[in-house]
C-alpha cells in the first residue's frame, strides 16, 4: 500500500480517471444552486442530477471530480472514527456511457493495483443488492457480484443485502416513493484494524469494516404503475469517501489522525484542559464545517443554512465549555487559521474570505454568550414559578421549557439539568428528548432529502427561472453597479428568489429599470450557450463567477445573448442546467424587495403570463 498525503490522493484519483477518459470537472458549491428542496450538497452526484436525467453535459459523458459535501443528518455520528459533517467525496460518472463492468473494474484497479493505491485485496469486502421482497420482479444483482468475483473477490467476501426499494435503503438508490431513475449499488468496504486479520467471512455489521466507496448503477425507470423498466440511458454514479481513504492510506483508525485534521487537533490539544477525545473531535469537525460554510458567505441566522451554521458554532462553544477551554476566542482563531492554511491551496475561497470568517465566527461566539446570560434570567423565572406553585415532589421543569432554553438561548440540556438540580428541581429529560427528536426530524428531512433533492423538480419552468437569475444578476450589475454580487438563490416552479450584495433599498425607478432590462432580454428571446474552458479563459471573456467553482481544472460558462445581434446579456460560470432559448416566458415582475441581512438585499420575482 502506498503512503499518501491527502493532496496526493486527490491528485492521484483525478489522474486515474483522466487516464480512463474522464473530464475533470470542478467542485460545486456547498449550497445547491438550483434545488430549493435541500439545504446542502450531500453527495458528488447532487449537482449532476440534471445530467443524470439526460441533459447533455458540455464536458462529455465521462466525468470525475472531488466535491465538497455537508451532511447534517450525520451530526450525531460525529466523534466516531468515520463520520464528518463536512467532507469531500471523490466521484466518477458515466452519463449513458460505460456501465457495471468498467465501473467495478476501475474501482478495483485504482484501489488494489500497485501502480495506484495498492491496497491489499485481502482487506476488501463488497455488498451487492440482494433484492426486495415487495418487488420480486427486481433481480438480485448477481451481475455485479460476478464481476467482483472475476476480479478475484472471494464469494465469502460478498454480501447480498436485501434492499428497501421504496425507502432507497440498503444497496438501492432512487427517488423515495416516486417515479424516475433508480437502481442497485455495490459498496466497497475496507478492514481497518491493523492488529486483527480481516475475517474470511464478511459481516457488514462488524465495525472493523468501513465503507469507503459506493458505486450506483442507474439502470431502471420506475413508472407510474410502480414497475421497473430498463432505462435507455444507463448511468454510473460513484462516491468515494475521501477522508476515509486517507485514513486507510495513513494507517490510522480514524479520520482525525490523518493529515486532514492534524494541525486542527494540535491546536485543540494545546488549548483544552480535559482530555475527552470525542468532544475534541466534535470541535474539530464543527469548526472546519463552519469555516467552509462561512467561506461561501453563509452567515449565522435562524433560518435555513444560516441556522445550521449557528447550531454548529453553538454546539462547538458548548463542547469548549465542557473541556474547560481557558481562552475560547484564542482557540477559535487558531483553529480557523489552521483550517484556512490547510485547505486554501485547494479551496482558495477560504483564504479569500479569511477576515469575514474570523469576524462572523467571533461575533456569533459573542452573541451566544449574550444569549446565555439572557437565558439565565428567563430560566430563573421558570424555576421560581415552579417552586412557588408546586409541592416539592412535583417540582419539575417540563421538556418543552428545557427545549425552549436549548432552542432559543442555546442552553445545552446538560447545563439546564445541572443548574436545575442545584435548586432541587428535576428536568423532564424524556419530554426534552421528544421535543428534540421532533425538531431534529424536521432538520433531517430538510438536509437528508439526500438524493431526492434535484429529482424533485427539474421542470422547464424551474430551469427557466434559474436562467433568469443570470439575466437578473446582469441587470442588477448594470443598473446598480459592479459591486453587486450574488449571495444566494432559491428557485421553485413558482418564483425565483435572489440575494445580492447592495447597501440600500431599491427605489421604484431602479426596480422598474431592472424589470425592463430583464424583459428586454426575454422579448429578444435570449439564447443560451454552454462552453467548457479553463478558469483563466473564462475570466478573460469577462465571465462573472460566484464564489465557487474557482478551482480544479475547467469550468462551465453559460452565455446568454441576443441570437439576432449577438449582443451579450450575461456570461457566468455555473453548473447549469439552463434553458436553450427564452420563448413564451411571459413578463418578469419583481414582487418583493427586502433586506436579507446586513448589506444583502433579497428580490422575489415571478413570470406573469
Ligand atoms: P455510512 O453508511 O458509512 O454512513 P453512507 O452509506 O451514508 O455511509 P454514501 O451515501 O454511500 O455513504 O456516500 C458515499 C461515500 O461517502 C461513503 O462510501 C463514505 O465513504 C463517504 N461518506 C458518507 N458519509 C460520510 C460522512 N458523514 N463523513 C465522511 N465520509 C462519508
Ligand atoms: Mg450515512
Amino acid at each position: 500500500m502506498k503512503h499518501l498525503t491527502s493532496d496526493q490522493l486527490r491528485t492521484m484519483y483525478l489522474e486515474f480517471f483522466r487516464e480512463k477518459g474522464h473530464a475533470v470537472i470542478p467542485s460545486s458549491s456547498l449550497i445547491p444552486e438550483n434545488d430549493p428542496t435541500v439545504l446542502f450538497t450531500t453527495a458528488g452526484m447532487h449537482p449532476l442530477v440534471p445530467f443524470l436525467l439526460g441533459q447533455t453535459h458540455a464536458a462529455g459523458k465521462r466525468l470525475a471530480n472531488f466535491q465538497k459535501c455537508i451532511r447534517t443528518g450525520d451530526i450525531d455520528e460525529v466523534g466516531d472514527s468515520t463520520h464528518l459533517t463536512y467532507f469531500e467525496m471523490l466521484g466518477n460518472w458515466s452519463l449513458g456511457d460505460y456501465f457495471k463492468p468498467e465501473s467495478i473494474q476501475w474501482s478495483w484497479e485504482f484501489l488494489t493495483s500497485k501502480e495506484w493505491i495498492g491496497l491489499s485485496p485481502d482487506r476488501i469486502a463488497i455488498t451487492c443488492f440482494g433484492g426486495d421482497k415487495r418487488h420480486p420482479d427486481l433481480p438480485v444483482d448477481k451481475e455485479a457480484a460476478q464481476i467482483w468475483q472475476n476480479l478475484g473477490v472471494k464469494p465469502d467476501r460478498i454480501a447480498f443485502l436485501e434492499g428497501g426499494v421504496e425507502e432507497s435503503k440498503l444497496n438501492w438508490w432512487g427517488p423515495a416513493g416516486q417515479t424516475g431513475p433508480c437502481g442497485p449499488d455495490t459498496e466497497i468496504f475496507y478492514w481497518v484494524p491493523d492488529d486483527i486479520p480481516a475475517p474470511d467471512k464478511f459481516d457488514p455489521d462488524d465495525e472493523g469494516w468501513v465503507e469507503i466507496w459506493n458505486n450506483v448503477f442507474m439502470q431502471y425507470n420506475k413508472n407510474e404503475s410502480s414497475q421497473f423498466e430498463q432505462l435507455e440511458q444507463k448511468n454510473v454514479d460513484t462516491g468515494l469517501g475521501f477522508a476515509r481513504l486517507v485514513m486507510v492510506l495513513q494507517s490510522v483508525d480514524n479520520v482525525y489522525d490523518t493529515d486532514l485534521f492534524e494541525p486542527i487537533m494540535t491546536v485543540i490539544d494545546q488549548r483544552t484542559n480535559i482530555d475527552d477525545i470525542k468532544a475534541k473531535r466534535i470541535i474539530a469537525d464543527h469548526l472546519r464545517t463552519a469555516v467552509f460554510l462561512l467561506a461561501e458567505k453563509v452567515v449565522p441566522s435562524n433560518v435555513d443554512q444560516g441556522y445550521v451554521l449557528r447550531r454548529i458554532i453553538r454546539r462547538t462553544v458548548r463542547f469548549m465549555r465542557l473541556l474547560e477551554v481557558a481562552d475560547e476566542t484564542k482557540l477559535l482563531n487558531e483553529v480557523i487559521e489552521a483550517v484556512i492554511k490547510k485547505y486554501s491551496p485547494v479551496f482558495p475561497e477560504l483564504a479569500e474570505n479569511q477576515d469575514f470568517i474570523e469576524l462572523e465566527l467571533t461575533q456569533e461566539h459573542e452573541k451566544f454568550n449574550i444569549a446565555v446570560s439572557k437565558g439565565i434570567k428567563e430560566f430563573e423565572k421558570y424555576l421560581k414559578d415552579i417552586k412557588d406553585n408546586n409541592p416539592p415532589e412535583k417540582q419539575i421543569l417540563s421538556g418543552r421549557l428545557a427545549f425552549k432554553l436549548y432552542d432559543t438561548y442555546g442552553f445545552p440540556i446538560e447545563m439546564t439539568t445541572e443548574l436545575a438540580e442545584e435548586v432541587g428541581i428535576k428536568v423532564d429529560r424524556e419530554g426534552f428528548d421528544k421535543a428534540f427528536a421532533k425538531h431534529q426530524e424536521l432538520s433531517r428531512e430538510a438536509s437528508a432529502g439526500k438524493f431526492k433533492g434535484g429529482l424533485a423538480d427539474n421542470s422547464e419552468i424551474t430551469t427557466a427561472y434559474h436562467s433568469l437569475t443570470h439575466i437578473l444578476h446582469a441587470a442588477l450589475r448594470d443598473v446598480l453597479g459592479n459591486h453587486v454580487e450574488q449571495r444566494g438563490s432559491n428557485i421553485t416552479a413558482d418564483r425565483l428568489r435572489f440575494d445580492f450584495s447592495h447597501p440600500d433599498k431599491l427605489t421604484d425607478t431602479e426596480k422598474k429599470q431592472i424589470e425592463d432590462w430583464v424583459n428586454h432580454a426575454i422579448s429578444n428571446q435570449f439564447a443560451v450557450k454552454q462552453e467548457e474552458m479553463s478558469i483563466e479563459d473564462a475570466l478573460a471573456t469577462g465571465a462573472i463567477g460566484l464564489f465557487k467553482d474557482k478551482y480544479g481544472g475547467n469550468v462551465t460558462v453559460y452565455t446568454m445573448y441576443n441570437p439576432e445581434t449577438d449582443e451579450i446579456y450575461s456570461r457566468e460560470i455555473c453548473g447549469g442546467p439552463h434553458i436553450e432559448t427564452a420563448q413564451d416566458l411571459g413578463k418578469f415582475k419583481i414582487k418583493k424587495e427586502e433586506s436579507s441581512s446586513a448589506g444583502i438585499r433579497r428580490i422575489k420575482a415571478v413570470l406573469e403570463k
